[in-house]
């Protein structure tokens, strides 16, 4: 159910809030307008106050062509891309956070058929927020509920994106971006209640580059800001890699003999990522219905293969180290890597596979 805006003191109350604190909850900036939200109580600390945000009407969107799903939930992760396309602009300005929102907006509607952007949010380099998908903002401040958009494959009822102009595959991001998306991510989880450890990037979902090297590098950062703008714990959660074709080591030999282990039995054990490794993790990849979804244009072919959080846990069968199987050679290489007795390893699940991938 949707809340009214408003101060809904009886949910502040159930928070636990005193009077005191309710009383500071009050003396926070938060927004100007008529329809300013309302500041929410983390879980188990203080609120975030909204970030300045401007909505598809301040942008001169385009009407959506279909419906918006409005879900009647929270989502469970807010996830951080990047645009990548068109690059990293030197122009920092309102106007141009404004020009690269209908451009993506076009590019989703007319390029991907989208009925609208696929982002509920998109942060500019110089820092400003827009909304990118049409309610997002309303619905964010009301935050019981979701709307649904299109950017992160067979998970999209259950993210929140945010799309950071840019591409930070080998530089880092301006201090405003950052300091922006610190903002509207602290935002988010205060108002869905998100636990820092449910902030991740795209590729954490499927098999992209995006956000990028560097801003996926910086996640841990974005998670203890937010923990720490919250007065929350922060635990960091383990991984799936993401495995390129060009790469060596033994983390591709295990993958190797994880493809085999799937049938694709002319995938070589050299531990070097080739064209035929490339070709059995996209064969597995449609064949178990995986939906391709990359934050960019241009550089779609360039993740052609890639082997990540999509596919991997679809490949780690339950297994006994040691057994004559392919699994179980892939598990002795990835102990042995990382140092780990064979022996001492039990029957790998999911997250004994998981651990040991990204040890
Ligand atoms: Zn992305």
């Amino acid at each position: 159910m949707a809340e009214k805006p408003g101060f809904d003191r009886r949910a502040l109350l159930k928070g636990g809030l005193t009077v005191t604190a309710v009383g500071a909850l009050t003396a926070l900036p938060i927004g100007t307008a008529s329809a300013a939200p309302i500041a929410r109580r983390a879980a188990n600390g203080t609120v975030a106050a909204p970030p300045q945000m401007f909505g598809t009407s301040d942008w001169g969107a385009r009407p959506p062509s279909g419906a918006i799903v409005v879900e009647n939930h929270k989502p469970t992760y807010i996830v951080v891309h990047h645009t990548a396309d068109p690059g990293n602009s030197e122009d920092y300005s309102k106007e141009h956070a404004f020009e690269i929102s209908r451009v993506i907006q076009n590019a989703h509607m007319d390029g991907n058929g989208w009925v609208d952007s696929g982002q509920q949010f998109t942060n500019s380099r110089g820092g400003f927020i827009t909304e990118g998908r049409h309610r997002s903002i309303e619905i964010l401040n009301g935050g019981t509920q979701h709307v649904q958009g299109a950017n992160v494959g067979n998970h999209n009822s259950e993210v929140i994106g945010i799309e950071n102009e840019g591409i930070y595959v080998d530089v880092d991001v301006p201090p405003a971006l950052w300091t922006s998306l610190v903002q509207l991510v602290a935002y988010m989880a205060s108002q869905y209640g998100v636990a820092p450890a449910n902030i991740k990037g795209h590729r954490d979902f499927n098999a992209t580059e995006c956000p990028g090297t560097v801003l996926y590098g910086r996640l841990p950062e974005l998670r203890q800001a937010v923990g720490g703008a919250l007065g929350v714990e922060v635990r960091e959660a383990t991984e799936w890699p993401l495995l390129k074709p060009g790469q060596t080591g033994q983390k591709v030999l295990a993958a190797q003999h994880l493809l085999r282990e799937q049938g694709a039995r002319n995938v070589p054990t050299d531990g070097v990522f080739g064209p035929s490794t490339a070709d059995a993790v996209e064969s597995l990849s449609a064949a178990r219905g995986l939906e391709k979804h990359s934050c960019t244009a241009t550089m779609r072919s360039e993740e052609r293969g890639f082997l990540g959080a999509d596919l991997l846990p679809l490949i780690t069968p339950a297994v006994a180290p040691g057994t004559n199987t392919e699994a179980a050679r892939a598990a002795g290489v990835l102990a042995n890597a990382a140092g780990v007795r064979t022996a001492s390893l039990g029957t790998l699940n999911t997250q004994a596979w998981k651990e040991l991938l990204s040890a």
